[in-house]
């Protein structure tokens, strides 16, 4: 049965042993400040790989995930799990990620086809349903605070609003998201959702929620919890879509690249994952915008933390992608106190550089590409021009690194849709003169009535607003 063990290597093996899914699931964070990962990564052979072509999005889902989740969750109400999420009309379409062509070898994976319209849904909208699921079955309620700048916090939102050992608030900052992204987070109607307006900004929201986490007893008092992008059951469901959309192209008996829009490198490191799994994939591109990091990272084999830049692609802005210490750590063939040197050298000194010798591998893991704003703009105008498809920002900065690929005409290239154009109004009308409508399912959202509560930038009225009103604290006074 598959096991956990942390990136950092404490904690785990010598104290308590590997953790299990359950524990990982609700843990998020390893205690010694490490990610949690498989002990091994299962395989697929191209037997299994070739019955899995054709099956449903659902089906596939199931078993790319069982091996993970091995003996933690009864397989029964996994899969019952797996058909709400998958099966049901959370997803307007029922291929759940499906294609669309672009060119007669470019393939465009339409990622936002959930509630909140970004791809965070195909993940989250699992995670609160386990989440639940794994509650009940301990008699336990959490408390999620998270703080966003955006899309994260109403992708948690529609994931959590209708578990029943849940109360979840989200930290944002007044003024300071767009308002379609105010408005799907604040017109949930349900009696476990908060959103706080925070008189900040969004590193305001950050440290606050790190304050709450670091304060123990408020922390034990509220069960608090987090669902942000380190934790393991975000990555494990995104690896399902690159399966079904490799084998709908071909696989195994063809390779297949992608371009993945890239911040935390949770989503590519997913499709890392894939082809540890055996699906045969030829090139994976991170693509970033002008906060290059990574792209510069795989220029130089330098890891340099630099200020982070406001770019057209804000879910891309980030100065360190929390995920890639999971890739790192199979870089230095798991060796965890080298990764834990490594890390320590980057928070002390803002950088590390790797050998040759890894690089070479790196290099042959992952290409990388960056697009600046004027090139993402330009993008957004020849895709619709080209092809009558309005693409947001971030999509138009990975389909600018799919183009950028010259490689063997008969792999197909798929770049990532991680979100839909309506999300990303300003920038879309920038680039083609008219505003994306939002999908007819949404249609009322800008009318809807929104509940909010506005707070100021002060921890102890943050914390005494979500300790009268959360659940927990509520069964802990009765
Ligand atoms: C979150 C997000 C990303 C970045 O994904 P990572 O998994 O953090 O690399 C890219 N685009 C959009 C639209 C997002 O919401």
């Amino acid at each position: 049965m598959t096991r956990y063990i942390s990136t950092r290597g404490h904690g785990t093996s010598k104290d308590t042993g590997p953790k299990n899914f359950e524990e990982v699931l609700l843990e998020g964070l390893a205690p010694d400040g490490g990610l949690y990962v498989p002990e091994s990564w299962p395989t697929f052979d191209t037997k299994t790989l070739e019955r899995m072509a054709g099956q449903s999005y659902v089906d596939v889902a199931a078993q790319i995930m069982l091996p993970f989740i091995g003996t933690s969750i009864d397989h029964a109400a996994f899969t019952k799990i797996v058909h709400e999420t998958y099966a049901g009309d959370v997803f307007d379409h029922a291929a759940v990620t499906p294609l669309s062509q672009l060119s007669p070898n470019v393939w465009m994976m339409e990622l936002h086809r959930g509630p909140t319209l970004a791809f965070k849904d195909v993940a989250l909208q699992l995670l609160g349903r386990l989440f639940d699921h794994v509650l009940e079955k301990r008699k336990e309620r959490v408390t999620i605070v998270g703080a966003t700048s955006g899309d994260t916090g109403s992708a948690a939102i529609e994931g959590c609003k209708s578990c029943e050992n849940v109360d979840i608030f989200i930290l944002h900052p007044a003024g300071r998201v767009s308002d379609v992204q105010r408005k799907q987070m604040t017109t949930v109607k349900a009696d476990n959702v908060y959103n706080i307006a925070v008189n900040g900004t969004f590193d305001d929201c950050q440290a606050l929620v790190k304050a709450m986490f670091n304060d123990a007893k408020f922390r034990a008092e509220m069960n608090l919890s987090a669902i942000n992008s380190i934790n393991w059951a975000r990555i494990m469901a995104q690896i399902v879509y690159y399966f079904t959309t490799a084998l709908a192209l071909g696989a195994p008996h063809r390779k297949v690249s992608f371009s993945v829009p890239t911040g935390n490198f949770g989503n590519v490191f997913a499709a890392h994952v894939a082809r540890q799994m055996g699906l045969p994939i030829e090139t994976l591109m991170v693509s970033s915008n002008r906060n290059d990091i990574l792209t510069t990272f795989f220029e130089t084999g330098e890891m340099k933390m630099s200020g982070v830049e406001a770019s057209l692609s804000p879910s891309m802005d980030i100065q360190i992608s929390s995920n890639f210490e999971r890739y790192l750590f199979d870089l230095v063939g798991r060796d965890a106190l080298k990764l834990t040197e490594l890390m320590n050298e980057f928070k002390k000194n803002g950088k590390f550089k790797l050998s040759d010798a890894l690089m070479n591998q790196a290099r042959k893991d992952f290409r990388a590409h960056r697009c600046d704003d004027e090139q993402t703009l330009a993008m957004i105008k020849s895709c619709y021009d080209e092809t009558a498809q309005v693409i947001d920002p971030h999509t138009a900065v990975g389909l600018s690194a799919a183009l950028s690929m010259q490689g063997d005409p008969s792999v197909p290239v798929v770049t990532l849709a991680c979100a839909h154009a309506a999300k990303f109004p300003d920038a879309v009308e920038k680039a083609i003169g008219r505003r994306p409508q939002l999908p007819e399912r949404l249609g009322d959202l800008m009318e809807c009535p929104e509940l909010l509560t506005p707070l100021p930038n002060d921890l102890a009225k943050v914390q005494d607003f979500v300790r009268s009103h959360s659940h927990v604290s509520k069964k802990s006074a009765a």
